[in-house]
This record gives structure tokens, C-alpha cells and sequence, in this order.
């Protein structure tokens, strides 16, 4: 990925999506006006933080996109694989639970946030139309990568070898150890596959999220994959991390939008 900084704000973009007639970013927690331990651009509601602080924080995140805070379409994100499809701006309407959403309304901006959990960034160059998705070890789990390119598939006819797809920044296999429960729903899910994403060492055992989202979207016919390898709970001073940081932290924001 590519740093870019706006002002007080560092956000990264991937450069395989860079040269593409498409605005996005998955932003670090720098340059907003969140205290401790929130510090500093949380875009979480849920977390504890003051809603005027997150509004700020968001309004920073538009801007620096340039795009207008009404064109945000989010979701209430539950970990799962349930699509949402964003038919304009959201609004006033209230959230829809939902880990994927997409669009193909040059109007809406996609926003999604995150704290460990892998942002997946999803685009159709030739039927302009975007996806945004969250997956952590449930949403994996559930497939919300396969789905999200199935419902691009099905809503814009999308053919799957047009999709570009980037991986952000989420937890890293060398740092994000699993309990066996999580190992068996993740070979229930992936079959005889799930072995090339758990490895134990040191009597623990490590889920790679980054390479089971791969698989799942190459499954699905994606060969455009671009992976950030960037790991959140190595880096605290640029991401939020659930696990790093024992629960008690921000949201990052990471946002897609058609260029008008
Ligand atoms: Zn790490």
C-alpha cells in the first residue's frame, strides 16, 4: 500500500487501485480529536467515545477524500455475511446489519470500521461498481469474502476475473493466536483447505485471515489480489487493535467511492 497524508490525517491506498477512476482509503488513527484510548481518528459509535468526537473525526476522513459526509452508506456490522446493497446515500434510515456492502451509485461513499478485522475493498473497473467488507475470524469463517463477490456477480454482472480486490490492514498471522473452538469452525468452513491457514507453534495456534480471505476469493475467480501485510497489533501508534490493546480502543475507518 501507499502512505498518503492529508492534513494531520495518514491514510494508506492500494496501488493497484491508485491509477483506477476510484477514491478510497483505509485511514490510521492519526489526525483526529479522539482522547485516550481512542486516540485519535476513531470512527466507532459503539466504543465509548463522545458521538461529537467520532462526527468530527468523520467529517476529517470525508475531507480528506473530498466527497460530502451525506454521501456515506455504512452498515451495523455484526460478523457476518449478510449483503447490503446501497441503493444511494443512507441517510437517515437506520443501520442494517451487514458485513458487505456495494454499490454501484457514483453518489455513495462505503464506509466500514475496523480493529484487527480484515477490510476487504472490492472493484469492478468495467462495471464501476464497489464493495467494501469486514471479516475477522467469523466473518471468515462465514465466507463473507465469497459472498460479497457472488452478490457483485448477481447485482452488477460482474465478472469475477475484473475484480480488484485489497486486503487492509488487520491482524497478521505471526500475532494472532486462536483457541481451538475457532480452529474447528474454520475447518467445518474450509474442509481439508483449513490446514494452509492455522499453523501451531510454541503450543499455540496462529489463523492466517489474510490468506483465508485470499482463498476465498480466488475461489470465487478473483486473481487481482492485493494484500497489505500489514498487521494491526504490531502497529498500535497507526491502527486500532482489539487484541493489542485488550478491547479497550477506537475504530478505523476505511472507505470506497466510484469517482463521479
Ligand atoms: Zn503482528
Amino acid at each position: 500500500m501507499v502512505r498518503t497524508q492529508f492534513e494531520s490525517l495518514v491514510y494508506y491506498q492500494f496501488k493497484s487501485l491508485l491509477q483506477q477512476d476510484l477514491i478510497h482509503g483505509v485511514f490510521t488513527r492519526h489526525g483526529g480529536v479522539s482522547p485516550d484510548p481512542w486516540h485519535s481518528l476513531n470512527l466507532g459509535g459503539t466504543v465509548g467515545d463522545a458521538p461529537d468526537k467520532v462526527a468530527e473525526n468523520r467529517r476529517r476522513l470525508f475531507s480528506a477524500l473530498d466527497r460530502p459526509v451525506s454521501s456515506v452508506f455504512d452498515a451495523w456490522q455484526v460478523h457476518s455475511a449478510n449483503v447490503v446493497i446501497a441503493d444511494g446515500p443512507r441517510n437517515d434510515r437506520p443501520h442494517t446489519k451487514g458485513d458487505i456492502i456495494l454499490t454501484d451509485d457514483p453518489g455513495v461513499t462505503l464506509l466500514m470500521r475496523f480493529a484487527d478485522c480484515v477490510p476487504i475493498l472490492l472493484y469492478d473497473p468495467r462495471r464501476r461498481a464497489i464493495g467494501i467488507a469486514h471479516a475477522g475470524w467469523l466473518g471468515t469463517v462465514r465466507r463473507a469474502a465469497e459472498f460479497a463477490v457472488q452478490a457483485m456477480v448477481q447485482n452488477f454482472q460482474s465478472d469475477p476475473a475484473d475484480i480488484m480486490a485489497g486486503l487492509g490492514p488487520s491482524i497478521g498471522p505471526d500475532h494472532y493466536t486462536v483457541g481451538e473452538e475457532v480452529v474447528e469452525q474454520i475447518e467445518a468452513s474450509f474442509g481439508r483447505d483449513a490446514s494452509r491457514h492455522v499453523e501451531r507453534r510454541n503450543g499455540k495456534t496462529y489463523l492466517d485471515l489474510w490468506s483465508a480471505n485470499r482463498a476465498l476469493l480466488q475461489k470465487q475467480g478473483v486473481v487481482q489480489i492485493e494484500v497489505a501485510q500489514i498487521c494491526s497489533a504490531c502497529h498500535i501508534n497507526d491502527w486500532y487493535s482489539h487484541r493489542s490493546e485488550g478491547g479497550k480502543t477506537g475504530r478505523f475507518g476505511a472507505a470506497i467511492a466510484v469517482s463521479e
